[in-house]
């Protein structure tokens, strides 16, 4: 019996990493430099352009006992004297986004360059997906973690980066929004006035009397009417010139 294990094809847009981080033996008397000891851990490294998501798996594979013992020779811990304690099962650890700007308000980013997207990163991580990777893991296998990883880089948000072209873009948009809404607000009851049953009265006159259709209340001619076709208008001019302003900005 023999069972083929083919390479599957990696969308092209994806980088697949996986890493091993060793295990370790750090005891030491001063409570403050006392790191313990730690398993093999395995990270799944998915990067798509400069987005990242990388999931930590805890393997359970301690030290090798002789190097185990050289690594704290006077350790005094009691279940450290022949080696790593019992063997130990593995477990799914954190999910972390790595992102080139903020993905929520106040989000700080790192100062140091990041080591897997190469630039400024905002980091956030989260454990509710640990054990639903590693059963993935163990019941599908590697396929289904890279895809699973992948739905979850492609769902994560990011805002512009503050300062940024697009962070100012994105403010000036809120701004205009907002009075667009407050001038709605101050100009309802004017449009109700002159949009309800009113309009269909001087339509009907309009009609019966010039014998004309006059479908467009423009054509009606009321100055007030005019007046909001017209802000309106002036606001889709702002609108799109902040449209286009944004597409020159993401075009570089
Ligand atoms: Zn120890
Ligand atoms: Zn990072």
């Amino acid at each position: 019996m023999s069972e083929t294990w083919p390479l599957g094809a990696v969308p092209a847009d994806e980088l697949r990493v996986i890493r091993f981080k060793p295990a370790f033996h750090r005891c030491d008397p001063d409570p403050a430099k006392d790191y313990g000891i730690g398993t093999v851990t395995m990270l799944w490294v998915l990067r798509v352009g400069d987005l990242a998501v990388v999931w930590e798996v805890f393997t359970g594979w301690d030290l090798p006992t002789d190097a185990f013992k050289a690594a704290v020779p006077g350790c005094i811990h009691p279940l450290h004297q022949n080696g790593a304690p019992g063997p130990r099962e593995a477990s799914g650890g954190a999910v972390q986004w790595h992102t080139p700007g903020p993905q929520y308000e106040g989000h700080e980013g790192s100062q140091e360059p990041c080591s897997i997207t190469g630039g400024t990163c905002y980091v956030s991580s989260g454990f509710l997906l640990a054990s639903e990777l590693l059963d993935l893991l163990r019941i599908e296998g590697d396929d289904a973690v890279w895809k699973r990883l992948r739905e979850l880089l492609d769902e994560v948000k990011v805002l512009p980066e503050p300062g940024s072209p697009e962070a100012k873009l994105a403010d000036a948009a809120a701004e205009l929004e907002a009075s667009i809404n407050d001038r709605n607000d101050r100009w309802e009851p004017v449009r109700q006035a002159i949009t309800g049953d009113w309009v269909d009265d001087m339509r009907q006159i309009v009609e019966r009397r010039l014998g004309v259709e006059a479908g467009s209340m423009a054509v009606i001619g009321d100055p007030a009417y005019s007046a909001v076709l017209d802000a309106d208008h002036q606001l889709e001019v702002a609108r799109d010139a902040i449209a286009a302003a944004r597409a020159r900005v993401e075009a570089g």
